[in-house]
């Protein structure tokens, strides 16, 4: 069989097979299509779900990944030319629908994650419905954007670098990835410095306030200083915390 862990770029009968021959788990990601500053593109959230979900799925080695969910709740983002947001029920709507498919092809365990803090709201919503529905199915998830924080300040003080500048959005920490996984469309030359205050009324909100009138450049951070270098080391962390998360039944609860 081809090397792949992408479901869409498998055949049927290799997802029938693969599954039948001990691929039990598959990995969701809810990412997004939203502006992502002056220097990288809107599909960010989708490419790095991409790398994520890959990533992960060869750490763990008996998961695929589903098709990213491309579109997400990224209202905030509207201001900004080339966003594309679905509002909540729909993106809750879309994540039952994509797991009550998997679970049809036989996956013993869906593992839903955001790669856009937008989504965590409908993620939230959906897991009681999920796991009274699905109930022979483990449903694991990550419903916290603090948990992604809270590791972001773990990484930060281990290497020595701002966490404020890391950011939590087009600032280093996406800029980094993005220049680990996809360079060809990074233009560092445009990468500068945004908004560098409290921005977790973002996330602590219902409706998230208007990006522009935070952030005029759209970044939450300091794109400024990314390397392909960091990307790395901040994939390799990030996939190391949730494979060993998954195989505890951390996210199960
Ligand atoms: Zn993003």
């Amino acid at each position: 069989m081809r090397d792949t862990v992408l479901i869409e770029e498998m055949t049927w009968p290799e997802v029938r097979d693969a599954i039948a021959g001990g691929k039990r788990r598959v990995i969701v990601m809810l990412a997004a299509m939203e502006q992502h500053g002056p220097h990288l593109p809107i599909g960010v959230d989708t490419f790095l779900g991409y790398a994520t979900g890959t990533r992960l799925a060869r750490r763990l080695g008996d998961a695929l990944v589903a098709p990213v969910v491309s579109l997400g709740y990224s209202a905030g983002h509207l201001p900004m030319a080339g966003t594309v947001s679905i509002e909540e029920p729909v993106l809750e709507a879309t994540i039952l629908d994509v797991c009550r498919s998997l679970a049809h092809h036989g996956f013993r365990e869906i593992i839903l994650l955001c790669s856009h803090g937008g989504n965590y709201h409908a993620l939230t919503n959906t897991l009681p419905t999920l796991r009274q529905e699905l109930a022979g199915v483990r449903i694991s998830a990550i419903t916290d954007f603090d948990e992604w924080i809270a590791h972001t300040k773990q990484f930060a003080a281990r290497e020595g670098l701002d966490v404020a500048r890391l950011g939590v959005h087009a600032a280093q920490g996406e800029t980094s990835m993005m220049l680990a996984h996809r360079p060809d469309l990074v233009q560092m030359d445009k990468a500068c410095e945004g908004f560098m205050g409290d921005a977790s009324i973002r996330w602590r909100s219902k409706v998230p306030p208007p990006m522009d009138e935070m952030s005029p450049t759209g970044i939450l951070g300091d794109a400024r200083g990314s390397t392909a270098d960091l990307g790395e080391k901040l994939f390799a962390e990030r996939i190391e915390r949730l494979a060993s998360m998954i195989e505890a039944g951390a996210l199960a609860k």
